[in-house]
């Protein structure tokens, strides 16, 4: 479960544009997988083009409504263990304080400092200090800005669903099975050494994988596409 702790703001925005990649990712690999399936199984151009459409509006829905769901869900987990803790306080004051006191002894703190820990905390706001300490929790936003989010996810998986459509649709017509695919490898070795910048992972390692997986499934499409040609 991703928490909403106190990262700062380039790791916020690192972890969003993982995720847009990943939607990217997802667009361009289930768009190029339709588009060969469909190509390779001899449809016409225009069956191609419903098809292709259907993916990048299909998808793009299922992106954002994926992303709002995550989210909110996420947030809504989050208030209710906050709204919890905050009853709890109340009626249980001692023994709340008592819980604040035994988990920094945990961290290793000696019994005389996590008393003064825990009262100095307890003192500025027993609330803040009991959701960051029991769950890593900062405190939560009026919204959960889940609907700004699902709009980018929804954005990016369109936009990567329509690259295949368009290479396919405007490329020349004989190669386009191969040249649709070559495209779509070149496009995910982008994503992939992007993504890798973004986790500072190695570069190789997730352009191949993007790479394999990319070709994987172009490669599944086109045979089925070939054994129901119509
Ligand atoms: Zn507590």
């Amino acid at each position: 479960m991703r928490l909403v702790s106190e990262s700062d703001e380039l790791e916020v925005w690192r972890q969003r544009a993982r995720e847009s990649i990943l939607d990217l990712n997802d667009g361009i690999v289930t768009a190029a997988g339709i588009a060969e399936g469909f190509a390779s199984a001899g449809a016409t151009t225009s069956t191609l083009l419903v098809a292709g459409v259907a993916t990048v509006i299909a998808g793009g829905f299922t992106a954002a409504s994926a992303r709002y769901t995550e989210i909110t869900t996420e947030w809504e987990m989050n208030r209710a263990l906050i709204e919890e803790e905050r009853a709890s306080i109340q009626t249980n004051p001692e023994e709340e304080f008592e819980e604040l006191v035994g988990i920094y002894q945990g961290k290793g703190l000696g019994a005389e400092l996590a008393r003064q820990v825990a009262s100095a905390l307890t003192e500025h706001d027993p609330l803040a200090a009991h959701a960051d300490a029991e769950y890593g929790l900062d405190e939560l936003g009026p919204t959960s800005g889940a609907a700004p989010a699902a709009a980018v996810a929804g954005l990016c998986y369109g936009v990567g669903a329509g690259l295949p459509l368009i290479a396919i649709r405007w490329l020349p017509h004989d190669q386009r099975i191969i040249l649709t695919f070559v495209v779509v490898l070149l496009a995910l070795a982008l994503t992939g050494w992007f993504a890798s910048w973004l986790t500072r992972l190695p570069a190789l390692k997730m352009v191949r994988r993007n790479l394999i997986l990319g070709a994987a499934t172009m490669a599944a499409s086109l045979l089925i596409g070939l054994v129901i040609h119509v």
